[in-house]
């Protein structure tokens, strides 16, 4: 059991990739990571459905770790939030995030409507100083509110606490877009949609990939699109790859579409053709 725990530490053998990395251990690489410049952000498209144009990216960090390889988020978004470092690695991502819209809107390469949705983790919204970290951004970078999208899960709403359901509300008031994220997994209630002023419902991959198959699976997104629209609110579908799925959701009235089919995570660098229409193959 050592063993297996010292390769996972060190990352040399087969276990580091099977083991979550020991909390303890990560705080002061990610410390060193951040003053460092390890942490990256990538880019995935999120289309329309209705004309499969561009609306916008979601922004999704990385970790390039010397010895270590490139981490994904799971493995060190827990930590994160449990030794206080989600706070400077959250708003490094949105600085980035924004930095990087807003070098797409200057150059022209993207529609007037053009949004970022950026990921906030529950921990960062007990902060009330989130309002404000989030507006010195948009103001450093010229962006307009509208411009952002701010993506927090369901189980951020469990608690119905006073003080997120205020930071909640402030950040509408700035003007910027909420999204619920992994909607339909994180909470029995929808009591919070009385209350919270969301703008967008994201579906998770494990009702839309099944979708084909299951027509419970297509009851579920049917009914979220619906709601959503009820509420105002547009839609998302997440983790669309087969373009069948893609083609349902136009039936049912989805209003972007997010997966592999339009695009994986990449660099902003990557992004070649921005402003440009999905076409499959
Ligand atoms: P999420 O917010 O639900 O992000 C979507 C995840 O689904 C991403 O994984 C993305 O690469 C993956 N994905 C996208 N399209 C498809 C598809 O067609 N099929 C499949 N199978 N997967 C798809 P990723 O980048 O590994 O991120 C995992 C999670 O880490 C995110 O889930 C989010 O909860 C968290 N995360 C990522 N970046 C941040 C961040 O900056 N802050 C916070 N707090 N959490 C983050
Ligand atoms: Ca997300
Ligand atoms: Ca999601």
């Amino acid at each position: 059991m050592y063993a297996a725990k010292q390769r996972a530490r060190d990352g040399s053998g087969p276990a580091s990739a099977l083991l979550p990395e020991p909390r303890i251990d990560l705080e002061q690489p990610m410390r060193l990571g951040l003053e460092r410049g390890e942490f990256v952000v990538h880019y995935q498209p999120i289309h329309r459905v209705a004309d499969a144009s561009l609306a916008g990216v979601e922004a999704l960090v990385r970790w390039d770790r010397p010895g270590h390889g490139r981490i994904p988020p799971n493995r060190f978004i827990p930590a994160a939030e449990a030794n206080g470092l989600i706070e400077p690695l959250g708003l490094r991502v949105l600085d980035d995030a924004l930095r990087q819209a807003a070098v797409w809107i200057a150059e022209g390469r993207v529609r007037e409507d053009f949004t970022v949705s950026v990921n906030v983790s529950p921990v960062q919204l007990q902060s009330s100083l989130l309002p404000d970290s989030v507006s010195g951004l948009l103001a450093k970078h010229r962006l307009e509110p509208r411009r952002l999208l701010l993506e927090m899960t369901e189980s951020s709403m469990i608690a119905e606490s006073t003080a997120l359901a205020e930071t909640v509300r402030l950040l509408h008031e700035i003007g910027v877009g909420i999204c619920i994220d992994d909607f339909g997994t994180g909470y029995s209630s929808l009591s919070y949609l009385r209350y919270l002023p969301a703008s967008q419902l994201k579906i998770v991959p494990q009702f839309v990939a099944g979708m084909l198959q299951s027509s419970r699976d297509e009851a579920l997104v049917a009914a979220t699109v619906n709601l959503a629209h009820r509420f105002g609110m547009t839609c998302v579908a997440e983790g669309v790859e087969e373009q069948a799925v893609l083609e349902r959701l136009r039936i049912l009235g989805c209003d972007f579409a997010q997966g592999f089919l339009m695009g994986r995570p990449a660099a902003g660098a990557q992004y070649t053709d921005l402003g440009t229409t999905f076409r499959p193959g």
